[in-house]
């Protein structure tokens, strides 16, 4: 399904994010029917499916060179055998986020910001994620409890002004769950800013919907982040 197979065969149901993320491409099998692999590839990444998860869009997928086993997009999202081999100065929590959080799903390093795991979900597994430790591992949401004891704590804490809602990614959440989170923190009086760290504009971009749209501009200024390589 590389971009010449996609314009000749779009499915109906392309520009639909439900649709891409229940299409996701998540074995090996499936894998082989968008990107030539060696017999050599195939056992690798099976290898390496032992340990880590796949999952990447039929959109991204469809950006990927089939030939070109260098190809940048592939190698973000295709598993690579380097990811199973164990080395000395591997760690779990490379940020060492762990250690900085005050009540479960926050992490509280910088004074006046703190970051907000929403879920362990996200649409593609990015093969460089730094907190695979979590990530991939359970398709976990916040629950409510959690997210109220954030909002608690943020609420005392004055001092914080800027709040970085990410996970997994929270734009793979329901409009309607993001907006719960957002409004909380929006009514917290110091909280001046609130951004959101999601790599769906790259690897997923119909989830940029108008009710997603005109759910954020309610909640103005939002700032995303993302990355693009
Ligand atoms: S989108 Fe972010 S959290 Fe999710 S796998 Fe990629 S880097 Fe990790």
């Amino acid at each position: 399904m590389n971009a010449v197979q996609v314009s000749a065969a779009k499915p109906p149901n392309w520009d639909d994010w439900k649709w891409q993320c229940a299409h996701r491409i998540t074995t090996v099998a499936a894998l082989s029917k968008v990107i030539h692999m060696t017999q050599q590839d195939t056992q690798n990444i099976s290898k390496c499916l032992e340990q880590f998860r796949m999952s990447i869009t039929p959109y991204y997928a469809s950006l990927i060179d089939p030939d070109d086993p260098k190809d940048p997009i592939r190698l973000q999202a295709v598993p690579s055998i380097e990811e199973t081999y164990d080395c000395e100065n591997d760690m779990a929590d490379p940020l060492a986020e762990e250690g900085c959080s005050p009540v479960p799903n926050l992490v509280h390093r910088y004074p006046d910001r703190v970051l907000l795991l929403a879920t362990y979900r996200c649409s593609m597994y990015c093969r460089h994620c730094t907190r695979r430790r979590a990530v991939g591992e359970e398709d976990r949401f916040i629950t409510e409890k959690n997210l109220q004891s954030i909002f608690a704590y943020i609420r005392f804490h004055t001092e914080i002004r800027d709040v970085l809602i990410s996970g997994g990614d929270p734009l793979v959440m329901s409009t309607e769950k993001l907006e719960h989170i957002i409004a909380g923190l929006r009514a917290i009086p110091h909280v001046d800013i609130i951004r959101i760290g999601t790599r769906v504009p790259v690897v997923l971009p119909m989830r940029i919907t108008e009710e997603l749209l005109s759910m954020l501009k309610k909640y103005q200024p939002i700032w995303i982040n993302t990355h693009f390589n």
